[in-house]
């Protein structure tokens, strides 16, 4: 198809002379939430409920399930898809659990309405019946390809007289209802991102509208319900817009004022190309499974096309509803950039969560991997406060929250995993001599308070002195002791969270373990 659009003059959304803004986020029940959907999704609330534009008239969200194609269904995709934009903290103000006055909100529920609307198209003379079996269409293409010629609907039903019609649907014929595109002349529209848009009309081919099995297309059930439900503005991905002429035409022939359109840029994978599941996780579900924050995939879904400044990075939901303006979209795509959402979320966990929240985040993770109890989440719960000394230690460790039961298991099991002897001796260190010393702290860690700790440190770098060697020759082989790995928060405050006894069980531990290593050298 042939597009040619002027980009210098970008219209303004319109939105002075308009009584409300009314949006829709429409997903088809295929799958998960695309991080694409859900960027759309989020522009349409940012545009609804931001106060930016309208003198603090709130517009209206609303959420509808195109799920009209009934083959590509997926069972319980609708409920996972609504779970994922709560996930986010975009909320609908009408749709199909909270209702409203366009209700239904599911497509599969209004099919009689969108039969009546291809009916009153036939009746005008803006569709027709096409009897035209679906190896007839197959023979078509091939000769098509066989030409080099555009596929395409050729048309062949289009001037069937009345009587012929009406005759064959009386003996049961089966039949779709296509669109009669007007052949000649071209379709204008104006994208509020890109300016005007002009297809040529010979370009779009007549396209189904209603199926035989009785069922809408896409475009006859998402026109007359952005119709019927009062949409102003659609906001949708820019792969869309091939089909706005079509329905341009559909709301001229139906007599309709069209809303105004803004499709938008699309994601782009880092190699180039639409990111798709080859690239890694697109769905929003899985960005939660991984433990990215909902705060920190909002922010940083919308940098993706949209921005304050050239400098401004964190947005909370509600500095982004006062911001957001339509006019700082851009139409170029954007790359989807995995550092820079790990950035963001570490940002996010380190800076903006207090511990507690984090704390409460985080404990769902350890829970599956198996290292607290149920029932930890409760800040009454005595593993509550353990999780959450550790959290405060390791948050600026922490990039997502599904490495959390990795970066913390030492301070949750009474035993540290299995490691190797040799990193109990320092280097340039007699192993002998990292053994006495590692003797020597068994020996003065019970007349210590663990959780004072200035005075365990003091004792312990005196205890170096004595022994004649550095602190650092003393301190990591405690630290392997007690966490069973070389690096950790500081040693003391890591020794202060894990708590006297175990401390004093797994420095016990590694003494024996040395001991046989000494040996055996
Ligand atoms: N149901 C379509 C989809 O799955 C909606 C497209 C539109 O917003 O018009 O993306």
């Amino acid at each position: 198809m042939t597009t040619t659009a002027t980009t210098t003059d970008r219209p303004r959304a319109i939105l002075a002379e308009l009584a409300e803004v009314r949006v829709r986020f429409s997903p088809s029940p295929t799958g998960s939430l695309h991080i694409g959907g859900a960027k759309s999704a989020m522009y349409n609330v940012l545009f609804a409920h931001g106060q930016a534009p309208r003198e603090g008239k709130r517009g209206t969200f609303i959420l509808r399930i195109e799920d009209t194609d009934q083959k590509r269904l997926v069972e319980g995709a609708a409920e996972e898809l609504m779970a994922a934009l709560r996930w986010l903290g975009l909320e609908w103000d009408e749709g199909p659990d909270v209702g409203g006055p366009c209700a239904p909100y599911i497509q599969s529920q209004r099919t009689a309405l969108y039969r009546e609307h291809a009916e009153r198209l036939v009746e005008t003379g803006h569709a027709y019946h096409c009897f035209c079996t679906p190896e007839r269409l197959a023979q078509v293409r091939e000769e098509q390809q066989a030409r080099k010629q555009p596929p395409g609907y050729d048309r062949h039903c289009r001037d069937l007289p009345a009587a012929e019609v009406g005759a064959r649907l009386a003996t049961g014929a089966t039949s779709v209802v296509r669109f009669k595109m007007p052949v000649t002349g071209e379709t204008r529209f104006v994208d509020l991102l890109r300016g005007e848009i002009v297809y040529q009309n010979d370009k779009i081919e007549d396209l189904v509208l209603l199926k035989t099995d009785g069922f809408p297309t896409y475009h006859l059930a998402n026109v007359v319900d952005d119709h019927l439900m009062r949409i102003t503005h659609i906001f949708r991905a820019a792969e869309w817009i091939p089909t706005a002429p079509l329905h341009v035409q559909m709301y001229a022939a139906f007599g309709w004022e069209p809303p105004q359109f803004a499709h938008l840029p699309l994601i782009l994978a880092p190699t180039g190309g639409k990111l798709s599941k080859r690239h890694g996780s697109t769905a929003v579900e899985e960005f939660r499974a991984q433990g990215y924050l909902p705060e920190a995939l909002r922010n940083y879904l919308a940098l993706l096309g949209w921005s304050l400044d050239d400098h401004t990075e964190v947005f909370s939901l509600d500095d982004l509803l006062a911001h957001f303006t339509i006019e700082r979209v851009s139409p170029s795509p954007s790359t989807f950039d995995r550092p820079k959402l790990d950035w963001m979320n570490q940002y996010y966990i380190n800076h903006i969560l207090t511990v507690d929240d984090l704390t409460g985040r985080v404990i769902p993770f350890l829970n599956r991997a198996g290292l607290i109890a149920d029932g930890a989440a409760d800040a009454s719960h005595p593993a509550f406060a353990q999780v959450r000394a550790a959290t405060a230690l390791l948050k600026d460790r922490l990039t997502r929250l599904d490495e959390a039961p990795e970066l913390m298991s030492y301070f949750l099991r009474d035993e540290v995993e299995p490691y190797d002897a040799a990193l109990l001796v320092p280097k340039k260190t007699e192993p002998a001599v990292a053994l006495s010393a590692l003797e020597a702290v068994t020996r003065v860690l019970p007349n210590l308070d663990i959780s004072d700790e200035a005075a365990v440190e003091t004792r312990l770098r005196a205890l170096a002195g004595e022994l004649g060697v550095k602190a650092g020759q003393l301190f990591m082989p405690i630290r392997v002791a007690i966490t069973g790995r070389t690096q950790s928060p500081g040693l003391f405050e890591t020794m202060r969270v894990i708590g006297q006894a175990r401390c004093e069980a797994r420095l016990g531990q590694a003494v024996a373990l040395l001991r046989e290593h000494v040996a055996v050298a």
